[in-house]
């Protein structure tokens, strides 16, 4: 299942924001990264509990 990931500033560990759902190839080459306001989305990292604020831009995508 294909997702978008953050990594973690803390401990460098790549947790998932969200999964993509269709699983089609086109929708994949146009999977467009979920909206994040512009003041960012609080994330908490599951491998050290760091809690901080990422925007779309960190967003990666993982097959
Ligand atoms: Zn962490």
């Amino acid at each position: 299942m294909p997702k978008w990931i953050l990594i973690c500033r803390k401990c460098k560990t790549e947790f998932q924001h969200s999964q993509i759902s269709d699983v089609g190839l086109a929708s994949l080459l146009l999977a467009d990264k979920p909206n994040i306001p512009p003041n960012g989305n609080i994330c908490v990292c599951p491998n050290c509990g760091h809690a901080t604020s990422y925007q779309r831009t960190d967003l990666f995508y993982r097959a």
